[in-house]
C-alpha cells in the first residue's frame, strides 16, 4: 500500500512520519528538491538535493510521477520510489502533488493531516515568526484545507501519540481487509 500524507505547513508531518516509522518498518519515498539543505538535514535520507538546472533535467526524462514548485523551490518524487517498493511507502507531499497522485487510477491512500488555527498560530509564534509571517501561514493554511476532502482519512493533530496511534489504526485497519 502507498500511503500519501499532506497537510497545512507546520503541522508536524515529518515528526509524526518519523514516529510512524519508528513504530512499524515502512518505506519512505525520498524526494528530489532543488531547495538548500538545512541543518541536521541528510543528502539521501531526508531528500535527494540537487540543484534547480539538474531538477529540470530530470523533468524533462520524466524521471518524476509528479512534482510540484513549492514556494521558490521543486520537490519531486521519482517513479522508481513507487513503482519499486515492495514494502508499504510513505510518500511526504504537499497539497497539490498530493491530489494529482490520488486523483490518478493507482491505489493510493491519501492521510490529510490538519491542526486547529489556535495551535498553529501557537506553534509559529513559539518559533520566533512575526505577524506577517504568521498571517501569510494561515492564508496558506486555508489555501490548503481546501484540499481535504480529497483524502481518504483526516486527522487533527491535537497530540502526537494519539496522532501516531490513529494513523497505525487507520493503517491495521485497511490491512486486515
Ligand atoms: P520542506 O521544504 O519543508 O522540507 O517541504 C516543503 C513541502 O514540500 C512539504 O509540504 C512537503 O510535504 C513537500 N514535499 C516534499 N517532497 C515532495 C515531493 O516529492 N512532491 C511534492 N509535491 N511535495 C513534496
Amino acid at each position: 500500500m502507498i500511503f500519501i500524507f499532506s497537510g497545512p505547513s507546520g503541522v508536524g508531518k515529518s515528526t509524526i512520519i518519523d514516529a510512524i516509522r519508528q513504530k512499524r518498518d515502512f518505506q519512505f519515498s525520498v524526494s528530489y528538491t532543488s531547495r538548500n539543505i538545512r541543518e541536521g538535514e541528510y543528502n539521501g535520507e531526508d531528500y535527494n538535493f540537487v540543484s534547480e538546472s539538474d531538477f529540470l533535467k530530470l523533468v524533462e526524462d520524466d524521471f518524476f510521477i509528479e512534482y510540484e514548485k513549492y514556494g521558490r523551490n521543486y520537490y519531486g518524487t521519482s517513479r522508481n520510489s513507487v513503482n519499486d517498493s515492495t514494502n508499504s511507502l510513505i510518500l511526504d507531499l504537499e497539497v497539490n502533488g498530493a491530489t494529482k497522485l490520488l486523483s490518478s487510477n493507482k491505489d493510493y491512500v491519501g492521510i490529510f493531516i490538519d491542526i486547529d488555527d489556535k495551535e498553529l498560530i501557537q506553534r509559529l509564534t513559539k518559533r520566533g515568526h512575526d505577524e506577517a509571517f504568521i498571517d501569510e501561514r494561515m492564508r496558506l493554511a486555508e489555501y490548503q484545507r481546501s484540499f481535504r476532502d480529497k483524502f481518504h482519512y483526516k486527522v487533527d493533530n491535537k497530540d502526537i501519540n494519539t496522532t501516531v496511534n490513529k494513523i497505525l489504526d487507520i493503517i491495521y485497519s485497511l490491512e486486515e481487509r
